[in-house]
């Protein structure tokens, strides 16, 4: 059995505690088969540490998180919160933490599960199978490069201003991400830019152009503009296993890429740091969708998107594979079992509760 993994559970607000709950089923049933044993403990983040703390997440939680293998978080925020000061909002919780962590990568799978054809957007043809796995930079960029703000001119009138800045290493050590992601997937890397019209883009196209020759020349790399990449997305979306791009082009065609699933509330994420020298790297997952204060409490919440988030953090943080094939084939059972909670529900099927679905799941595994 693996020696002990540090693990830290981050479940925030509405239907985050909900579905983590679902989540630590699994986790103890891997302490209790002894398959591997997690050194568990559970931290307060956004609207339930403001509640007990003031703050949206304390330095303790921080230096919790650094101290882990990996995080897993749940969802922060809701209107009861929506009254207290832009800096110590819920939301405040994940980005400090993603400072703190280093976290640069922002891996964003878009799967399309047989059982869930039809709720795709797209026609089944063009998604069964449909298998993504979008790379975006997270931490650079236009959301952070200099100069930013927003001046007045002589004239009276104001300017806005961000810009776009990436280094040949931020460039790297993301595509790295996704070069080594495409060795475990099809082999194949998709670089997303504008370098027709943008210096940062050009320079994002040489440096992965120069890395993949130089380590990675088993993987096919490809390029394609950002506007192309929307267009093929939605008109042939299996054409693409791995897709690495920056922040706003990653922001943009993440969503639109999880909108060929069409089932929002299914899917995970995972956001991983630098590896420091022993190779050990910090890394954070968590479902894309938000905390859903509309269905809170009411047991309706789907409870796979955590789960799935769990699959990556044994995959990706723990090196147990297997073990995240087994916790993802045991969802896609269910769900070909016909039970479905309110949000993926369909004619014909069994409408299950958050904790039926976990049950379920576990019954599977
Ligand atoms: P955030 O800004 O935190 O992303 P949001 O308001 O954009 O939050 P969500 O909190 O994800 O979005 O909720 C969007 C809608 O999807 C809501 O109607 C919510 O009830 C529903 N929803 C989100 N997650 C789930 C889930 N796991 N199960 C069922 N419904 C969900
Ligand atoms: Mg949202």
């Amino acid at each position: 059995m693996p020696a002990n993994k540090k693990l830290l559970l981050l479940p925030g607000d509405g239907i985050g505690p909900e579905v983590m709950q679902e989540v630590t089923k699994v986790l103890e049933f891997f302490d209790k088969k002894r398959i591997a044993s997690f050194d568990m403990s559970e931290g307060l983040v956004g609207g339930a540490s403001i509640d007990a703390t003031g703050l949206p997440i304390t330095p303790d939680v921080v230096a919790r998180a650094k101290g882990s293998d990996a995080v897993l978080f749940g969802a922060v925020g809701g209107p009861k919160w929506d009254k207290v000061g832009f800096d110590v909002r819920p939301e405040v919780a994940i980005l400090t933490l993603r400072r703190e962590l280093g976290l640069f990568a922002n891996l964003r799978p878009a799967t399309v599960l047989d059982p869930l054809i039809e709720a795709s957007t797209l026609k089944p043809d063009v998604v069964r199978g449909l298998d993504i796995m979008i790379v975006r930079e997270a931490t650079g960029g236009i959301y952070f490069g200099e100069p930013r703000g927003i001046e007045t001119l002589p004239d009276g009138q104001k300017r806005g201003i961000n810009t776009e800045v990436y280094t040949t290493s931020e460039i790297e050590r993301v595509a790295r991400v996704a070069f080594d992601l495409a060795r475990q997937r099809q082999g194949r890397v998709c670089s997303v830019e504008k370098a027709n019209v943008m210096e940062s883009g050009l320079l994002w196209r040489q440096t992965v152009t120069a890395l993949g020759a130089a380590e990675y020349a088993d993987v096919a790399l490809s390029h394609m503009y950002a506007d192309n990449c929307a267009m093929q997305l939605v008109r042939n979306p299996r054409q693409f296993d791995v897709i690495v791009t920056g922040n706003l082009f990653g922001d943009l065609l993440s969503d639109l890429a999880s909108m060929c699933t069409g089932s929002l509330g299914m899917l995970p994420s995972a956001t991983l740091g630098a590896p420091d020298s022993s190779g050990r790297r910090l890394s954070l997952y968590e479902p894309i969708h938000g905390s859903a204060p509309d269905i809170a409490g009411k047991g309706v919440a789907n409870p796979l998107a955590q789960t799935f988030s769990l699959a990556m953090l044994l995959r990706y943080s723990f090196d147990m594979k297997e073990e995240a094939a087994l916790v993802e084939k045991a969802c896609l059972s269910v769900l070909e079992q016909g039970l479905r909670t309110p949000d993926i529900m369909q004619d014909g099927k069994t409408r299950v509760t958050t904790q039926e679905m976990g049950t379920a799941v576990m019954r599977e595994l």
